[in-house]
């Protein structure tokens, strides 16, 4: 089959790969800017989260599973600097909410077993573990929270793509249409016809929708975070996530993550805003005066995909055969981007899949105007 995929982040580049490891002629457009995943923290721990949505959490839960499957396709160890279940650490405002919170770990590890150790943490525990924070409360820890480096992710699942014969272009698809059979793609450059596209254009994607005669629920949202840099051996040191919107994302070599910011109003602005990300960072100050005072290396800006009800969609349009699309990946889209690359992948060549697909149809997303 000849595929064009549009939008090469992590469900574009993931359902490439697939899509080019099952021997289709794929080619992946990505016009990069604004992309979400480049600029995500990169938590993967969706089982301490209290969203009360099943399809949601059941999605989260079958993201994470997946990681280590990935890995392991792309030939990339279990430990790297791409991703790594280095735990998470987690913080309430009172014990009494950590503890439901510790008895909720308990249940959900019965179905997902990935979980690994749950433990409550002590303040002097916590610090052995992550030695520059200063902590006056207990936390929650659970040793299958990961971190993920999407940028480097979608580097090498890029990389993987084109060893397979992939054809890369980056670039902006400025049109797509519907064909006697197949479908038109149009860039600055190139126009050429393709049997299916599959469209992972993230926060973007009522941009070729709407041309189509098609509304699309699905809004921007501004995320801003921090990379700051510190002299110690970060390479292990867990994932920590207080109370409140900054979390604490430590990668190899010193280097930190702080962030990131939920700005509705700001929908598609890549601005870097100052007070916004001084402010974000003076938030943690208390848990880390180290770190409130580190070195700011990077402010990174990315938009991420909303829904009205906060969840992802994908699968085919039934008005549009052949035109597969996903969006809406929301916060945890670093999560279930693998996930979902993978179930589209195996959709087109109509295997069976593991998710329940009817779940997270797009027709409730994506009506005709
Ligand atoms: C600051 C921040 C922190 C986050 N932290 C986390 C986290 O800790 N854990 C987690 O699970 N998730 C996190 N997320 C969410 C996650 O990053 C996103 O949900 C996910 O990456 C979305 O992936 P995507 O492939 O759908 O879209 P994107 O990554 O946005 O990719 C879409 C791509 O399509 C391209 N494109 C659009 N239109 C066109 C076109 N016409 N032609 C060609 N290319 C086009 C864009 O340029 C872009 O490169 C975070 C997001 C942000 C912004």
């Amino acid at each position: 089959m000849k595929i064009a995929v549009i939008g090469g982040g992590i469900v574009g580049a993931t359902t490439s790969f697939y899509l080019a490891q099952a021997g289709d002629d794929v080619t992946l457009f990505d016009y990069k800017i604004g992309q979400a995943t480049s600029a995500a923290a990169g938590i993967i721990s969706p089982w301490l989260s209290q969203r009360r949505n099943q399809d949601w959490y059941q999605l989260a839960r079958a993201g994470a599973k997946f990681y280590p499957t990935l890995m392991t396709d792309l030939n990339v160890p279990l430990e790297s600097n791409i991703y790594q279940q280095v735990g998470t650490i987690l913080f309430k405002n009172n014990q009494s909410l950590l503890d439901k919170l510790y008895k909720i770990a308990l249940k959900r590890r019965e179905e997902a077993p990935e979980i690994g150790e749950i433990i409550l943490l002590t303040p002097a525990e916590i610090q052995e573990k992550f030695p520059v924070l200063t902590p006056n409360m207990n936390g929650l820890f659970v040793s299958g929270g990961a971190r993920v480096d999407g940028r480097q992710l979608i580097d090498q699942l890029v990389k993987s793509f084109k060893l397979l014969g992939g054809n890369y272009h980056e670039t902006l698809v400025s049109d797509l249409r519907p064909l006697q059979s197949g479908w038109l793609v149009k860039t600055k450059g190139i126009t050429k016809e393709y049997d299916k596209i599959v469209l992972g254009t993230g926060a973007w994607l009522p941009n070729l929708l709407h041309p189509l005669g098609f509304s699309v629920d699905v809004r921007g949202q501004k995320g801003q975070l921090v990379e700051v840099k510190i002299d110690a051996d970060t390479d292990n040191w867990p994932v920590v996530m207080p109370q409140g919107e900054s979390d604490i994302i430590p990668f190899a070599n010193g280097k930190i993550l702080i962030g990131a910011t939920h700005e509705n109003e700001q929908f598609y602005d890549l601005t870097v805003d100052t007070q916004i990300v001084t402010d974000m960072v003076a938030s943690i100050r208390e848990l880390s005066p180290e770190l409130a005072n580190s070195e700011h290396l990077n402010v990174r800006v990315g938009t991420r995909a909303y829904t009205s009800d906060f969840l992802p969609f994908f699968g085919e349009i039934a008005e549009l055969p052949g035109l597969f699309v996903a969006s809406g990946l929301g916060s945890s889209g670093l999560t279930t981007g693998p996930i979902i690359g993978h179930t589209m992948a195996s959709w087109l060549h109509n295997k069976e899949t593991e998710l329940k697909v009817d779940r997270y149809s797009p027709t409730n997303y994506i009506r005709k105007i």
